[in-house]
């Protein structure tokens, strides 16, 4: 089916490293290292699995110059673009850019007076570095929670074209924006109220999304929503845990969206009273054994003869359950019968001749 989604945002499109975010590039995935920046090996490792995931952009936390100086290894072993991440010390963001970062996460309001800025910026222009503006909900300013009464999608967005102007009026125009809430609504609201004020790059998330149980659905929906209406350039899946979920999570978003091709699109059936076989196990084996196959392929696994030959038939392959034994489909094509038992191992093997 053609993407319905072909109403993208246009927005301005910048360089962060060999890629580029915005002006209609392919949505990239992002992710965060929980390693300690210093320990050079545990990060580069981290990072190598990332981009085995199909991260696109990895950012590192900086805490100090050590954090700020490991960058320039880093990135002799890794080959996505790096992106350091600074809170309060400009000296760091200066470091780090020196040091190899592709990007920074900055807030420009947040590292003291202009002269700092200044300095940051005459070093990012020189190197062609971009800049995010990062604006969570817990963090906006005193003065702007004060005339908006308290966190809303208007406190958000007024902080981030704050910082924004900040940069805007060193010269400096190379901006990606995030506005992050642990709220779905509210950090939907942002994103939309931003992508009618501006025409940078948005990098979407959902903040403190939680577990990867709970975290997925939060993102899925925050991400997914906007996405849907032509919002975003570049996401970041935020879950506790092992970075490499984030990124599978964030992939499953695009390709479930038709925004990302490529890969195995696995569709099973949920079971229901007229299952007479294991579909379950077979299922959840298939799909396990499946992660280790590159195909661009659809993988239907269907549980009766009712609804499955039609979705099987719409796949490059699967199943469709009878008794304690399945019709294998190819290419729309009925092959034969294959008894429960042999399932797995069949399917997997016409899979691997595709
Ligand atoms: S495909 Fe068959 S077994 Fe699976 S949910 Fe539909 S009707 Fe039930």
């Amino acid at each position: 089916m053609e993407n319905v989604f072909f109403n993208r945002n246009k927005t301005k499109k910048i360089r962060v490293g060999k890629i580029f975010v915005g002006g209609g590039e392919p949505i990239t995935v992002q992710s965060m290292t929980n390693t300690d920046t210093r320990d050079v090996v545990s990060t580069i490792n981290q990072i190598k699995g990332l981009e085995e995931e199909g991260c696109s952009i990895v950012r590192v936390a900086v805490l100090d110059a050590q954090a700020a100086q490991a960058i320039k290894e880093i990135k002799k072993s890794v080959s996505i673009p790096v992106v350091a991440d600074i809170h309060f010390d400009y000296r760091l963001a200066i470091m780090s850019m020196e040091n190899g970062a592709d990007k920074i996460r900055l807030n420009p309001g947040n590292i003291g007076d202009r002269e700092r800025v200044r300095k940051v910026v005459e070093v990012a222009k020189e190197r062609q570095i971009p800049i995010r503006i990062g604006v969570n909900s817990g963090s906006i300013e005193k003065a702007i929670l004060k005339k908006y009464n308290g966190v809303s999608p208007e406190a958000m967005v007024e902080s981030a074209l704050e910082h924004a102007r900040i940069l805007e009026e060193e010269g400096f125009f190379d901006i990606v924006f995030s506005l992050k809430a642990s709220s779905v609504p509210m950090t939907i609201a942002a994103y939309r109220l931003m992508s009618k004020k501006t025409n940078y790059p948005l990098h979407l998330g959902v903040t403190e999304a939680g577990t990867v149980n709970g975290g997925t659905i939060k993102s899925s929906i925050g991400i997914g929503c906007l996405l849907a209406e032509g919002i975003g350039d570049t996401i970041r899946v935020s879950l506790t845990g092992e970075p490499k979920n984030e990124v599978r999570v964030g992939n499953a978003i695009l390709k479930s969206l038709g925004l990302k091709k490529g890969g195995i699109d696995f569709v099973s059936c949920p079971t229901c009273g007229r299952c007479r076989i294991n579909l379950i196990d077979i299922a959840n084996e298939v799909e396990n054994k499946l992660s280790s196959i590159n195909k661009d392929i659809k993988v239907a696994i269907m549980g009766c003869e009712v609804n499955g030959p039609g979705e099987a038939k719409e796949a490059d392959i699967g199943i469709a359950g009878g008794i304690n034994e399945a019709l294998l489909f190819k290419k729309g094509q009925i092959v034969r019968k294959i008894a429960q038992e042999n399932v797995v191992n069949e399917l997997l093997e016409e899979i691997r001749k595709l």
